[in-house]
């Protein structure tokens, strides 16, 4: 039954445990997931900031070229054919552009043949003080280039299926080119070339934009960094705080179909958002470290109450089963001796005598055992009543062995006692000191089966006065010597068992300690004997004891206490 029981209950306490865990478990990972999701949500956030960012600095690129889409393409050939200039429209357009810092010049091929080779085949350069085009007597080598490139890439789209009126085509970061297209004739009417201002560009447009859109004011919790692949130079940082690390790189955003061999190089930096979700992470784990110790910590707690509760009451039942035998034994011989006399079938004066110290010594064991109880009730309601004074341990003891001393040596001990008279004095209860040595004087007797020795030492340690009792008997284990003071507890062993007991001793022992003040604690090992020591504070210097009449209060014996501390 008990077995099966203590299995229910560490099934029970397996369960709490694992529930505990799991739930743990389950926080942690909820909260976890819920600052990733916070950090990744705010890093898309700034992904697409980024995306935004180059998108937008395409449309500018582009202006100009969606505003010549929505013309017709056909009537500005027929007007270039006529007039060998581009329509008021387009000018318009161009004009605008040419404002822009972002481009340098603009020029206009119409052939498709190569100007650049072919003097035949002019090309034109826009002049914004006259709003119209002229020939270009030194046509820039990127800009042939840029032509060259559109004119390669605009034949191959045409051979397939291209169904747009313009076709940008971006030489890096040189130049942008606007094949305008009849798309009807499937063939280019000419190219518009815009040198792109290279050093506005990086040092004006994108340089600022990126560090008002991610620099260090920003809070954008990201860094990013223009970066040139082809020459493996970095252009711009928007925070110069950070050094680029090409490893530590967390994404790239290109410039969509333009300035191609540019890339933006972004990496994620500790953002506010980030900061708070690692604060509020961390204060959601302490908060929940806590709980769960607590909560774990109750487990436990109840485990093991409950465990020491069940061993009590079981000894306990074991101990009532012990008691009332033990009452009857003695009172049993009694009165059969008692029957045997009063009969007056005991005549001879040898019997009597010899039945009345039966009867005297069961008495005696019946009294022991009376008072034991006693003082164990008292100490379970709260009774235990304590009248200290100053005294001198070693004349408590010397009074001991002098009352004792016959009874002990009887049972064949040898008694050494070992109790200076100098031993400076402890405020305890003299009847309580009695009763200490008189649990231990006869554990040392019952678990001594062999060498019969008793040793009763006194002695000053520090600010303590020591009250010792040793014997060379049975030991107990050191595993036991956290419990021998438990009261019911006995070691289980061949002679505890055949040894007359209950477990009480040792806990009246330990309870009377405490009352006074003192401390009590354990040296033994089995086969070599025990050493109980008691220790009590040093109460004064002196060494006379300072007993006082029983019936005086303690209130009154502390006031004399302290009169003779202040003479
Ligand atoms: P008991 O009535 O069983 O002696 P105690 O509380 O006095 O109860 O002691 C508790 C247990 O401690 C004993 O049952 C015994 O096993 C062990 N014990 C106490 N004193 C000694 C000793 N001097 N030598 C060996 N074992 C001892």
């Amino acid at each position: 039954m008990k077995k099966y029981s203590n299995s229910v209950r560490l099934f029970f306490f397996g369960i709490g445990l694992a529930a505990v865990l799991a739930l743990t478990g389950l926080n942690v990972y909820s909260l976890y997931e819920l600052r990733e999701s916070t950090i990744s949500s705010a890093r898309d956030i700034k992904k697409n900031q980024l995306e935004e960012f180059s998108t937008e600095v395409r449309t500018r690129f582009l202006r100009p070229g969606f505003l010549i889409r929505r013309l017709d393409i056909v009537h500005i050939q027929e007007v270039f054919n006529e007039t060998g200039d581009l329509p008021y429209k387009v000018k318009e357009i161009i004009h605008e552009a040419s404002t822009d810092s972002l481009f340098l010049d603009i020029y206009y091929s119409s052939e498709t043949e190569d100007g650049c080779v072919d003097p035949a085949f002019p090309i034109f350069k826009y002049d914004n003080f006259t709003g119209s085009f002229r020939v270009s007597d030194n046509t820039p080598r990127s800009v042939c280039d840029g032509m060259n490139l559109s004119r390669s890439q605009i034949r191959a789209r045409l051979a397939d299926d291209y169904r747009w009126t313009i076709k940008f085509t971006f030489d890096s970061y040189r130049t942008m080119t606007l094949s305008l297209i009849n798309v009807d004739e499937r063939r280019v009417i000419g190219y518009l070339t815009f040198v792109i201002n290279n050093d506005y560009l990086i040092n004006d447009f994108l340089g600022p934009e990126l560090v008002n859109n991610f620099g260090p004011n920003s809070d954008s919790g990201m860094v990013v960094w223009l970066r040139d692949w082809i020459s493996d130079e970095i252009l711009y940082s928007s925070d110069d705080r950070f050094t680029y690390k090409r490893g530590d790189i967390d994404f790239r955003q290109r410039f969509p179909e333009m300035l191609d061999t540019w890339i933006l190089h972004a990496k994620y930096v500790e953002s506010p958002t980030v900061t708070a979700s690692n604060a509020s992470l961390i204060r959601n784990l302490i908060v929940l470290g806590i709980a769960v110790f607590v909560l774990f910590s109750a487990l436990v707690f109840m485990y093991f109450t409950a465990k020491k509760e069940r061993e009590l009451a079981h000894r306990q039942a074991g101990f009532l089963a012990n008691v009332t035998h033990e009452l009857k034994t003695p009172l049993a011989v009694m009165q059969a001796a008692g029957e045997n006399i009063s009969d007056g079938r005991v005549t001879d004066g040898k019997r009597l005598k010899a039945y009345g110290e039966h009867i005297y010594n069961e008495s005696i064991r019946l009294k022991k055992m009376i008072e034991k109880l006693l003082d164990v009730a008292k100490s379970d309601s709260g009774q235990a009543m304590v009248n200290p004074a100053a005294w001198n341990l070693s004349e408590l003891a010397a009074n001991y062995v002098k009352e004792n001393e016959a009874y002990i040596k009887q049972k064949g001990f040898k008694l050494e006692l070992n109790a200076p008279k100098t031993v400076p004095l402890a405020l305890v209860d003299a009847e309580n000191v009695e009763t200490i040595l008189n649990n231990l004087v006869e554990n040392a007797i019952k678990y001594s089966p062999d060498q019969k020795y008793v040793g009763i030492t006194v002695k000053h340690n520090g600010n303590h006065v020591q009250l010792s009792v040793s014997d060379k008997g049975i030991g107990i284990p050191s595993k036991a010597h956290k419990y021998i003071f438990d009261r019911f507890y006995r070691v289980e062993d061949a002679l505890t068992a055949r040894t007359k007991g209950h477990g009480l001793g040792l806990s009246i022992v330990k309870n009377m300690v405490d009352l006074n003040g003192g401390t009590i604690h354990v040296k033994s090992e089995p086969g070599k004997g025990s050493v109980f020591t008691v220790s009590f504070p040093v109460m004064l210097e002196g060494t006379e004891s300072i007993p006082k009449e029983s019936a005086q209060s303690n209130k009154q014996t502390l006031a004399q206490v302290s009169e003779y501390v202040h003479e």
